[in-house]
């Protein structure tokens, strides 16, 4: 049972990598653009080093698979926003490469890991069933690939697993709001500057309990099976910046914030997903959110001081 991982040296991707080479051989494609060679050092795993945007290369490394996780995208919302082709280029055109690779290989299974984003501002908590309404380039483009997901599972017959995917986090984070944060305060340990008004508040779950869901999820029977995968807290903005601040033993911190409901062009403010489809598989998430927060900063603190 061969598996390929696209953007399998990333966050999610390293970890999902690690439970998976427990069952079988796994390949890592990755161009390393964020993810790093060392979330892979202690993995017994194959790694190609390549681009989704070269269909040659997708095709070469995907060859013989009989799964391919697809992972590896540019997740940063702002960016998508600025650089709307670029991104187009990774989250869209990216995606058609892997799911025409899997076409031409005969790949037997795509898992592809979609996010929130799709729903845009919807009602809370929100069901798959939510109308696809991103707000962001970045959501649009998880969108528009979920759709060619769907058409490549009903055309070709390939089985499709969708994940969407609320704020992730744990060991390994190279990016959102925990990490900005600690980042930020590594730097400039007086002054905390906030985007937005710190009343976003949203869903946060641990990134070994978002693995699990995803093995889970991939073991379901079915052409076409979709989850929304999250916890069912929230926290603001505003919480998660003072819990930063005390677990790192700060004092008379100063906090800057940029103002207006959102943090960014994009940004969705407000986030809790429904998790009762993917908890009728018998999953639910271990962690809590403190928990998953202060496990993420126990990773930074010893991996950037
Ligand atoms: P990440 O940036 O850590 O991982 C993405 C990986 O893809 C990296 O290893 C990167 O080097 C690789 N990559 C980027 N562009 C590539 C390209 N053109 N060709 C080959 N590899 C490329 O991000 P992550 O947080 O681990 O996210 C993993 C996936 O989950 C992404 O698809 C992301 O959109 C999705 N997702 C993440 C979250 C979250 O909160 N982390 C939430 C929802 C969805």
């Amino acid at each position: 049972m061969k598996v390929v991982v696209t953007g399998g040296a990333g966050f999610m991707g390293s970890h999902l990598t690690e439970a998976l080479t427990k069952k079988g051989d796994v390949v890592v494609f990755d161009n390393f653009s964020s993810g790093k060679q060392e979330f892979l050092k202690k993995i017994d795993v194959g790694i190609i080093q390549g681009d989704i945007r070269n269909f040659k290369e997708v095709r070469e490394a995907s060859r013989e698979a009989n799964v391919v996780y697809h992972f590896a995208a540019d997740p940063d919302v702002k960016r998508s926003s600025s650089e709307p082709l670029e991104n187009f280029r990774v989250d869209v055109s990216g995606s058609l490469n892997v799911l025409e690779a899997c076409r031409l290989n005969d790949v037997k299974q795509i898992v592809f890991a979609s996010s929130s984003v799709v729903y845009g501002n919807a009602k809370m908590p929100t069901p798959e069933e939510a109308p696809i309404a991103p707000i962001s380039n970045y959501g649009a483009a998880k969108a528009a690939s979920e759709f060619y997901v769907s058409t490549y599972s009903q055309l070709y017959g390939i089985k499709a697993t969708v994940l969407r995917y609320a704020n992730i986090i744990g060991p390994r984070l190279t990016h959102g709001v925990i990490y900005d944060f600690y980042c930020k305060l590594k730097k400039n340990p007086k002054q905390l500057e906030i985007l937005g008004d710190g009343n976003q508040k949203k869903s946060y779950l641990h990134v070994t309990d978002a693995v699990n869901a995803t093995l889970m999820a991939a073991q379901k029977t079915g052409k076409y099976s979709l989850f929304n995968v999250g916890s069912e807290e929230t926290i603001t903005v505003k919480k998660i910046s003072r819990l930063v601040v005390s677990t790192l033993g700060l004092k008379d911190v100063q906090y800057k914030y940029t103002g207006g409901r959102t943090g960014w062009p994009g940004d969705v403010p407000i986030m809790l997903l429904s998790i009762e489809k993917i908890k009728s598989l018998g999953w639910k998430p271990k962690f809590s959110i403190k928990e998953s927060i202060l496990d993420t900063l126990d990773w930074l603190k010893t991996h950037f001081r």
